[in-house]
């Protein structure tokens, strides 16, 4: 308490001495409600308590260090001449990793000292500010090299924003610039970040550059820059730079892709790359909330309605294709779901700042979706691996890595994550909002003085949740718990997805062990009262088992099944059932029971029940009767590779019957150099067309024009007289066709000899082209396949009999 008291004045103190010398806008409206900041709020339980824990001790660090190694922080040393060389990482936007993970490492430094990274981040900070150009200008990408600028970056300064990211990059700036002040009250990283944006303000504007960034963010880190400064050019420029979206007369537009295909206040349809969809939803509730500006909410109240409506996985995730990074059509929910990390930690930012905007408990639903199922996909439970797509359904292709040459999400991972706390509690006025239920304290400045509040509960693993309060004197003000919806029979806003069955427990509220009725407003539970220390509130929010289906218009569920409990999505991995999940069949009677298991994923409510295996034998498919387990959908792949499902079927004819061995299946697969997705050849999923990524898919992509080859070799030489290809084709998606010709060789000896055909070797998209040919005995069969000139190739299946 001592030490933030001293921070406060600190940051007082320095915030007067820019105040002095800035244009300042003495009254400005803004958020009706004000987050009690990660400072006033310690979070002491067993599911989240130890995961931030580990951010802070292991996955700060692990990203650090990738940062040195992949030539991320060395960037920054060529550009102050501290050492010598070309840019050395693979992305212009690279600069904006270190960025993000000094935005975590200062939350992390917010709440408990750290020497170490406290130093750290000094050094770190003085190569960004010697990496700084004397007018301001920061970006690796050129000033290492500004006669020949790595090729995203365009030739001169601020000419290629459609795709350089030098604004996004800026954006992160200004958020880590911010964070590490009000953690430290150092002014080092702001300096660097005011006189960046100095130079931003001076180049863009209605009568100098008016072109918007590629891709958002900088609006966010502005309006950061803006509260913390009250400079009010800052506002004006994240104002601006939204405003510029879709408006034609200052650029040539970029289109859907970065939503710049018509004015940000006439937009009704989430499309384009996700993260930078939601980042400028962001940016535009920030800035409508500080502008007063009701044209921008109107907007945001459309878009918002069109992702939770009808672009939102179960898991909270969005963003269905990797063809984009983004939005597909409304419904279009493919389980193989790109779900970005980044774009889950997006919509959560989004969601937060709509609930900051109006106060209703729907946007926090959402955000707790989000959360605590997709975002949390992302990252391992030892907090050193990471996911960049989180799909709903895995064939065993999946595993999480330490890091990826695109690093967006592992470094977006901490900063989000420690800013958790700051988002379970906010007031406004004598109104005391609880959003997330996470067993700790908080202390929050009312209207009427300081209030502690204290949560009791096991949540998410169980809706009994006690706050007790103390204040110094007795005083009136109005606690608002927000009751998910998920506790009153409606999992999300709309009608994306519904129970299949009511619950029976309803929810219920006791004011020191008296029920009292439950007076809902905008989600949330009101209770208006005097207050005195010692006052308890206990909440029970019941947790069923819960089945839900999505609307009938999403075809990837359709006659299938998920299961809830609580705020948690659960999945089947094929390591609780018996090695396959896809042929599983959930009956709709069959009970289902939750089981605390201690040993399993760090302590996770198992769900179990019965279900049927769909298997083939003989010849024959046979359904029979096998024990299933669920697990937390966060949880999975954990415990190796295997299948993972988070819809199971319930209509008996989309269980997938488990296969029987075949010799495809027995064999082993190997390929010409530079081919990814070996697995693919011989996993015996039935691909439904040439472009389904939800089948494991083998492909030889980048290479092109060249002659490849796939080969199986068998465990013993065997007879084989017929192979079956079906081609891997992403026309609209990507740069795989059916290959220009292929041929069939069999291994005699040392030699590769062509096998005699009866049929021609088809060239067929969306089915198998099926090759007989005179019987040869072999220990191997090998696809000869010639590239495209302009394309690469891929298989989606390969059989041989
Ligand atoms: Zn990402």
């Amino acid at each position: 308490m001592m030490r933030r008291g001293v921070l406060l004045c600190a940051v007082a103190a320095a915030l007067s001495g820019v105040a002095g010398t800035a244009q300042t806008l003495e009254r400005h409206p803004d958020y009706p409600t004000v987050p009690v900041p990660i400072t006033s709020v310690t979070f002491a339980d067993t599911f989240w308590a130890p995961r931030l824990d580990t951010v802070r001790r292991v996955t700060i660090g692990a990203a650090f260090k990738q940062s040195e190694v992949t030539g991320r922080i060395k960037n920054f040393e060529i550009a102050a001449r501290e050492a010598t060389g070309e840019f050395c990482s693979r992305y212009a936007f690279d600069d904006s990793d270190v960025f993000k993970i000094i935005e975590g490492a200062s939350y992390a430094l917010a709440v408990k000292r750290d020497a170490a990274l406290d130093g750290y981040l000094d050094a770190l900070i003085a190569k960004i500010a010697k990496a700084q150009e004397p007018d301001g200008y920061l970006y690796t990408a050129r000033t290492i090299n500004p006669s020949k600028p790595m090729a995203m970056a365009g030739k001169e300064r601020w000419s290629n924003l459609e795709h350089s990211h030098e604004l996004y990059n800026l954006g992160h700036l200004y958020e880590a610039a911010v964070a590490h002040y009000q953690a430290t009250g150092k002014r080092t990283l702001l300096d660097v970040a005011t006189k960046s944006a100095d130079l931003v303000a001076r180049t863009f504007g209605p009568s100098a550059l008016r072109y918007p960034p590629g891709h958002q963010e900088i609006e966010i880190g502005l309006v950061k820059l803006f509260r913390v400064t009250k400079n009010a050019k800052y506002l004006s420029l994240a104002k601006f730079f939204l405003d510029e979206r879709g408006n034609p007369a200052g650029h040539k537009l970029y289109g859907e892709y970065s939503q710049d295909h018509k004015p940000v206040v006439d937009q009704d349809a989430a499309v384009g790359h996700s993260v930078r969809a939601a980042y400028m939803y962001s940016g535009m509730a920030d800035v409508a909330a500080l502008t007063n500006d009701a044209r921008y909410v109107a907007a945001l109240d459309r878009l918002w309605e069109d992702v939770v409506y009808r672009k939102l996985y179960l898991t909270g995730g969005i963003g269905a294709t990797g063809a984009w990074e983004g939005f597909g059509p409304a419904y279009d929910l493919p389980n193989s779901a790109y779900a970005e990390t980044c774009a889950s930690i997006a919509n959560a930012l989004w969601n937060f700042r709509m609930f900051l905007l109006k106060q209703d408990a729907r946007y926090i639903d959402v955000y707790e979706r989000a959360v605590y199922n997709a975002m949390l996909s992302g990252i391992s439970l030892a907090g050193d691996t990471f996911f960049y797509p989180n799909p709903l359904l895995s064939l065993g292709q999946h595993e999480r890595s330490p890091w990826f040459a695109c690093a967006c999400c592992p470094s977006n991972l901490p900063r989000f994550m420690l800013s958790i706390p700051g988002h379970a509690y906010a007031v406004a006025g004598d109104t005391l909002f609880v959003n997330l239920f996470v067993q700790g304290t908080a202390r929050m400045a009312m209207a009427g003085g300081t209030v502690s509040v204290e949560q009791q509960t096991r949540y998410p693993w169980d809706g009994n949740i006690r706050i007790r309060v103390a204040l110094a004197k007795s005083g009136r003000f109005s606690m608002r718990l927000r009751v998910p919806g998920w506790a009153m029979d409606h999992p999300v806003p709309g009608d994306l997805y519904r129970d299949l069955m009511p619950a029976r427990d309803t929810v219920s509220l006791k004011v020191n062990g008296l029920l009292v009725p439950i007076r809902l407003e905008r989600g949330f539970a009101v209770i208006a009262r005097q207050w005195t220390t010692g006052d308890t509130v206990d909440l029970h929010l019941p947790m069923p088992i819960r089945r839900v289906v999505a609307h009938p218009a999403v075809k990837a569920d359709e006659g299938r099944v998920a299961v809830e409990r609580g705020p948690l999505v659960y999945t089947a991995e094929s390591v609780d059932n018996g090695g396959r999940v896809t042929n599983l069949l959930l009956a709709d009677q069959s009970p289902l029971t939750a089981e605390w298991r201690p040993d399993v994923l760090n302590g996770i409510m198992a769900i179990t029940g019965k279900a049927s295996a769909v298997r083939v034998r003989n010849g024959a498919t046979l359904s029979e009767p096998v024990p299933l387990t669920l697990i937390p959908y966060y949880g999975w792949a954990h415990r190796g590779k295997g299948e993972m499902a988070v819809w199971l079927a319930r209509r008996p004819d989309l269980a997938r019957p488990a296969p029987e061995p075949t010799l495809a299946s027995a064999a082993k697969a190997s390929s010409s150099e530079g081919g990814k997705g070996l697995q693919g050849l011989n996993e015996q999923y039935e691909p439904t067309d040439s472009n389904d990524h939800t089948a494991i898919y083998f492909h030889w992509w980048p290479k092109k024009g060249s002659t490849e080859w796939v080969q199986y070799e068998f465990p013993a030489e065997t007879t084989v007289s017929e192979t079956s290809v079906y081609w891997f084709d992403d026309t609209g998606q990507g740069e795989c066709r059916v290959p220009q010709g292929w041929r069939v060789l069999y291994r005699r000896g040392d030699e590769w000899r062509p096998v005699e055909t009866r049929d021609p070797y088809g060239l067929a998209r969306d089915a198998y082209n099926t090759v007989r040919f005179t019987p040869v005995r072999t220990t191997a069969l090998r696809l000869e396949v010639v590239l495209p000139a302009d394309f690469s190739a891929g298989i989606q299946e390969w059989k041989v009999r």
